[in-house]
């Protein structure tokens, strides 16, 4: 018989179903969506694959396909995003669930692969490694593929990537790239549980402290604009010059990395690049630096390196390893340099994976109905779907906007105003 789970223990799934009942609480536009799919059925007869960070929200997103009819395979996205219990909680529910936390990356890729192994019609991704995987080790499966989402701005890049060299199989819609998705996952949410994962990890104060953001995209100007409000001095390190302007007229420090190596007490990097913090860095910080990464993937601080010039290591406390370094100054990096909003922390809060998933959700409904008339390229969200998200978590936030009146629609959008 085919194992229909891996996870690490079923009796487990108690304290999962709560977790996930909580953030359903949180979630009204994803439930608004559940309702819809409960009555139409989009999925019926379908099989989704999925890989996303596999905590309460997700788990919900799962829940939500499989209530619109899908039978749903899931995995993680990192080794170390995975909540046993809410994995165990999701086969209770009837998903195909292959994760555990703390994963080799034999056991993670092996997970990938099982998921795959359902032969999904559509994938939802979150960094690209199930669509890489789809392309390279498992490209008989290729041919039921009818398309799929992407979560995560990596995995998005990766994806145009391969779309400009011809080599992309199958239509992609880059989630990520929706309003309702960047404006506010990546900016507050990156900004808040970055910030939620450093606090609780270390249990040391941000006020007054140097903290160095390495790239200012969406999700740097979020955890600059929390550190801000910490009371943090920030400086910013970039590499494109108008992003550095927005960094310097949003009232932060701009310098680049070698200099700011000096001055930082805590380091957060976040640019999707590697080797932004790497061996001639660690010379130069202060004793007790804490480095932190929030980008994809753990190679922004290049470990090799630290552990190179490092005399000693040892784990300090759960999540924090303290390397020595000859001088005797110790450098302190955190969550094995994942993404620290998810290894050391339960990641975004609900209400803003509520948008973020509420797009996945609709999104992969949308390549079902439309996937097989268009390209093998990467897609936008429709605007409709945008909007439809934005609406629903307005009203659902009691909040309301004005409506143009005929004549404003007139004055905005004509051209005859003198007349
Ligand atoms: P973005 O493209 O908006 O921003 C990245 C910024 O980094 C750009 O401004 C770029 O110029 C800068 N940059 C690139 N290389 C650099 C370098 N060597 N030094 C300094 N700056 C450099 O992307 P984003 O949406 O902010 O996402 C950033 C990364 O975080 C991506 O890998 C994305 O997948 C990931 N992400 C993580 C989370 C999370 O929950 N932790 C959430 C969303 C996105
Ligand atoms: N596999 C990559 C993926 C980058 S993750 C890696 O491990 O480096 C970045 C994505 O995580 C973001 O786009 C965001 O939407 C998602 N994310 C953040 N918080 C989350 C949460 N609580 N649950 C699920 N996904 C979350």
């Amino acid at each position: 018989m085919k194992m229909d789970y891996l996870v690490r223990d079923i009796k487990l799934a108690p304290s999962g179903h709560l977790k996930i009942d909580w953030v359903k609480e949180h979630m009204p536009v994803l439930n608004e969506i559940r309702k819809e799919f409960e009555k139409t059925k989009p999925f019926a007869g379908k099989r989704i694959a999925v890989s996303i960070h596999l905590e309460a929200k997700t788990a919900y997103l799962g829940k939500v396909l499989k209530a619109g009819g899908a039978d749903v395979a899931i995995t993680g996205s990192n080794p170390l995003s995975t909540q046993d219990d809410v994995a165990a909680a999701l086969v209770e529910d009837g998903l195909k669930v292959f994760a555990w936390y703390n994963a080799t990356t034999e056991e993670y890729f092996d997970h990938l692969g099982k998921v795959l192994d359902t032969e999904p019609d559509i994938v939802i991704d979150d960094g690209g490694d199930l669509v890489n995987m789809l392309h390279n080790e498992k490209t008989h499966l290729l041919p039921k593929i009818i398309g799929g989402c992407e979560e995560t701005t990596t995995g998005v890049l990766r994806l145009r990537a391969m779309e400009k060299e011809g080599l992309l199989k199958f239509p992609m819609i880059a989630v990520n790239d929706a309003y309702c998705k960047y404006l506010f996952d990546n900016r507050y949410g990156t900004g808040e549980s970055v910030w939620t994962g450093i606090m609780r990890t270390t249990n040391l104060i941000v006020a007054g402290k140097t903290v160095v953001v390495a790239g200012y995209g969406w999700c740097g100007k979020g955890i600059a604009m929390k550190a801000k409000g910490l009371g943090a001095k920030v400086i910013v390190t970039e590499i494109d010059p108008i992003k550095a302007i927005e960094a310097h007229m949003d009232g932060f420090t701009v310098l680049p990395m070698d200099e700011a190596a000096k001055y930082g007490d805590v380091f957060i990097t976040v640019t999707g690049c590697k080797d932004v913090i790497r061996g001639r860095h660690y010379k130069v910080m202060k004793n007790g630096a804490l480095l932190a990464n929030a980008g994809h993937f753990d190679v922004e601080i290049n470990k090799p390196e630290l552990l190179e010039g490092a005399k000693g290591k040892r784990v300090v406390r759960q999540n924090i390893e303290e390397f020595e370094m000859p001088d005797g100054r110790k450098i302190y990096l955190l969550a094995e340099g994942r993404l620290v909003n998810l290894a050391a922390g339960d990641g975004h809060p609900a209400e803003i994976m509520d948008m973020s998933f509420a797009l996945q959700a609709l999104s992969a409904k949308y390549i079902l109905e439309e996937g097989k008339k268009l390209e093998k390229k990467v897609y936008r969200v429709p605007e409709e779907i945008d909007k439809k998200v934005a609406e629903i978590k307005l009203n659902s936030m009691d909040t309301s906007i004005d409506k143009l009146t005929p004549e404003q629609e007139e004055y905005l959008y004509g051209w005859k105003h003198g007349e």
